[in-house]
């Protein structure tokens, strides 16, 4: 189990406190924050270094870990961000970074070696795809790309190097569910690490570490931050894997800023009361979706109609506040539809308080060839939208509204 934070501070020690035997809500709320001179908030440390005792000197012989000598190392507040998603995720240990990305390329490049071989998931995240197929195979780093909705695709890519199964909780932006169960079974079977990437369902969504992953990345710009004012990430997990990866991380120098911390262990202190209310506006919204005559298909693991939905209530039964549709009229409705919008915000990203939209074949997948992004489900006329804490009523409207906007703009053939 994991260790209690000390932090030195002008008036003695102050320890954290872990509140394991306690539920998630209390977790989130409570978990990590440092009470320092009393202060209700972790007060935001805004130093780039500490003063040198004989306590840091140790620590630092004893590989810095969570000594707070430098910044890039560790801060007040990292270690306050790092307990919690600790807490919430069940996990022995963690490390911060500056961004999701920072988290991802530190874990992969730390754990893989030359003559190394991964298998991950062809539909994973932008960023993640760019990392495995750009960046690793110029340092010898090996991968395969099989399905992560097909766990048997997974064990026949396994070789002698493997050393990492990669997996996400849903994909983007098609949303399919991964069963993390049967992947957890193969990777422990062939004595191979497997991480996932759950950021789109958040520790309040899924709980990875319960059902078998060893090491489990967030973006926190997104749920966990919640409020779209911060880029950050994380990844935890195993303590011994963790123990290898911050030298790299101080190598690699992607550690967070002390005041991005602080905002976001902010945004995580209010995260499950946010997340049920994602969820619900997600799983209405899906539904009415659904009947909307202007609506070819909707996706979201709620629907009966989701092909992962008895999976996805195994794996994160209360849902997610990301959904995904097809608009009839192909990619020049979906933009027409989407820049009707008023309320719902035409950005990238998710996971905020504010709703956002964007049309996957303009942004987020416009370097992927045409007939690859239809293959994998991003047909014409396909538009993702992160639901925010909105009222759904005022987000239906819009939603509504947009529709019959777009069906005017329309050009009559
Ligand atoms: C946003 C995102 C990332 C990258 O995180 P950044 O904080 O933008 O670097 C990685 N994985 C998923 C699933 C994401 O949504």
């Amino acid at each position: 189990s994991r260790r209690l934070v000390e932090v030195m501070t002008l008036d003695g020690r102050v320890m954290a406190d872990e509140h394991t035997d306690m539920h998630f809500a209390t977790r989130s709320v409570h978990s990590g924050t440092q009470h320092i001179e009393g202060a209700v908030n972790t007060p935001i440390f805004q130093s780039s270094t500490y003063r040198l005792t004989d306590e840091r000197y140790e620590g630092w012989a004893a590989g810095a870990q969570h000594t707070l000598l430098y910044a890039r190392l560790s801060s007040v507040n990292s270690e306050a961000c790092v307990q919690k998603i600790c807490a919430m995720e069940g996990a022995e240990d963690g490390e911060l970074f500056a961004s999701g990305m920072a988290a991802i390329s530190t874990t992969l490049m730390g754990l893989l070696s030359q003559g190394d071989h991964i298998v991950a998931s062809a539909d994973v995240y932008g960023g993640t795809y760019g990392l495995m197929t750009g960046e690793l195979p110029r340092f010898g780093i090996e991968v395969t790309m099989a399905d992560m909705q097909d766990p048997a695709s997974y064990e026949a890519a396994i070789q002698d190097n493997t050393r990492i199964l990669y997996i996400e909780t849903i994909s983007n932006p098609v949303l399919k569910i991964c069963d993390i169960e049967a992947m957890a079974e193969i990777a422990h079977r062939h004595g191979i690490i497997l991480i996932i990437d759950n950021t789109f369902a958040s520790p309040w969504g899924c709980q990875p570490i319960e059902l078998g992953c060893d090491l489990v990345i967030h973006s926190t710009t997104k749920y966990l931050g919640g409020h779209s004012d911060v880029v950050g990430g994380a990844v935890v997990g195993r303590a011994d894997l963790i123990a290898q990866l911050f030298p790299k991380k101080v190598h690699f120098g992607g550690g967070p800023d002390p005041n991005a911390c602080y905002l976001l262990e902010r945004g995580m202190r209010t995260l499950s009361a946010r997340m049920p209310i994602h969820a619900a506006n997600g799983a209405d919204i899906a539904q009415r979706l659904e009947s909307h005559p202007m609506i070819t298909s909707v996706m979201h693991p709620t629907l009966a109609s989701h092909p992962d939905h008895e999976l996805a209530m195994r794996i994160m039964p209360k849902g997610c506040g990301m959904i995904a549709f097809v608009v009839e009229g192909g990619d020049a409705a979906a933009l027409r539809f989407m820049r009707s919008l008023n309320l719902i915000f035409e950005a990238t990203s998710l996971g905020g308080v504010e709703s956002l939209v964007e049309c996957p074949f303009n942004s987020s997948h416009m370097f992927i060839p045409e007939a690859i992004r239809h293959a994998s489900g991003l047909v014409p006329g396909f538009v993702r939208i992160s639901l925010g804490i909105e009222d759904v009523e005022d987000l239906w409207a819009d939603i509504e509204q947009a529709l019959q906007a777009s069906a005017m703009l329309a050009v009559p053939v």
